[in-house]
């Protein structure tokens, strides 16, 4: 269940929480299906961003002086092509500037084809790593152009298990082009099944989406057909369950405790900070986003907020459903009368109703849920929604 004013404060502590998302636009080479605000640039370009980066950082923080971080999450982009020390220079501004929980949860995306440094993100108190292997068959990476191999995958996981790093997320990825039901079930077992290698804590299990503008959209692909993709989001579910993980989120799936506390912010609808090229926002129910223009960011110190929104209290309705359905707890019947003062209006009642009988939906007397049925067309069900 969702629960919302009782966590809005931190425990022991007068302050409200935040959540800080760092974006490293930043990659070696762009992969073919990639539509994330990410570029390759030369050093001095990604030293001088940081550099502007952490002046917005001051300049946020003195803005929140009644807030507390409980999360930091650095994304891409690929936060691994920088230097560890840049990281490390990031992460010393943000615990100078900002009031950061002791026990914040401190993420960075790393790609196992970058010169990532294990030991400076130890010295930054970088806590859990978030590794985006794809596919555990070459041909496939190949084919989504990605930099790196399977064996690179394996140093870097064995490294960082070495160096301490127990909360680790791995990324897989299904619908990749020329991928088959086996193929894909031989990338999950090759995460979870390996006697000599602890399987990773967090796995996040996306499926492909073809976007325009990227090569992929321009390109004659094979992707597995609709029934095939349906399949290989069960056995996700399957194997994953069997094997101990709980699945929390409709891609997500976490052993005991790891869950990823900065994705649930989102879910939950919590306040967070995006301070990067291109990062969205969203405080007191305020949305905005950072200029999209490097040019922008780096020469002018553009930090002023763009596509600013107020949420209506419609518009919160609405994403508290769409974002809490994708949670397994579901939506709380009371934190709904609790966060909007009114029960469900009756244009919900009507969805609910209609989705628990065709069994999609299940309601008891606390929360809204999707069924794994529902979990299937979780799209359409979470449109309805939508006043
Ligand atoms: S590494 Fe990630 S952000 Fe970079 S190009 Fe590939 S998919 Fe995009």
């Amino acid at each position: 269940m969702l629960r919302y004013r009782r966590t809005l404060f931190c425990r022991c502590s007068n302050l409200k929480k935040i959540s800080l998302y760092i974006h490293i636009p930043f990659c070696e080479r762009k992969c073919l299906y990639c539509d994330f605000l990410s570029f390759s640039a030369p050093d001095e370009v990604r030293r001088e961003y940081v550099s502007v980066l952490i002046r917005q950082i001051k300049s946020a923080a003195s803005q929140y002086k009644d807030r507390r971080v409980i999360s930091v999450f650095f994304g891409g982009g690929t936060p691994s092509v920088l230097p560890g020390t840049l990281i490390c220079d990031i992460m010393d501004n943000i615990r100078n500037e900002f009031d950061v929980d002791k026990s914040a949860e401190i993420s960075i995306e790393v790609n196992p084809g970058t010169a990532y440094d294990l030991d400076s993100y130890i010295s930054a108190g970088i806590n859990r790593l978030s590794i985006g292997l794809q596919s555990s068959v070459e041909s496939e990476l190949k084919k989504l152009g990605r930099i790196h191999n399977v064996r690179d995958f394996e140093t870097l996981y064995e490294q960082a298990l070495l160096k301490g790093f127990n909360n680790i997320n791995v990324d897989l990825m299904s619908g990749i082009p020329g991928q088959t039901l086996s193929s894909y079930e031989g990338s999950l077992r090759y995460l979870v099944d390996d006697p000599f290698r602890p399987k990773p804590s967090h796995i996040s299990a996306y499926s492909l989406s073809v976007e325009e503008g990227t090569p992929f959209s321009r390109m004659k692909l094979d992707l597995p057909d609709e029934d095939t993709e349906r399949e290989m989001y069960k056995i996700t579910s399957d194997i994953l369950s069997e094997k101990g993980y709980t699945h929390y989120e409709i891609s997500n799936y976490s052993l005991a405790g790891s869950e990823c506390e900065h994705n649930k912010v989102y879910w939950r609808r919590g306040d967070y900070l995006g301070l990067g090229l291109g990062a969205s926002s969203m405080v007191d129910n305020v949305r905005w986003k950072n200029t999209g223009s490097i040019e922008d960011y780096i020469k002018k110190d553009d930090f002023a907020p763009k596509q600013v929104g107020h949420l209506t209290i419609k518009d919160q309705m609405e994403e508290f459903m769409f974002l809490g359905l994708r949670m397994k707890e579901g939506v709380s019947i009371a934190g709904f009368r609790e966060y909007f003062g009114v029960p469900f209006p009756p244009e919900y009642d009507q969805v609910i109703d209609k989705y628990v009988s065709l069994g999609l939906l299940k309601k008891d007397k606390m929360c809204v849920m999707l069924t794994q049925d529902g979990i299937s067309v979780s799209n359409l069900i979470m449109s309805e929604f939508i006043f």
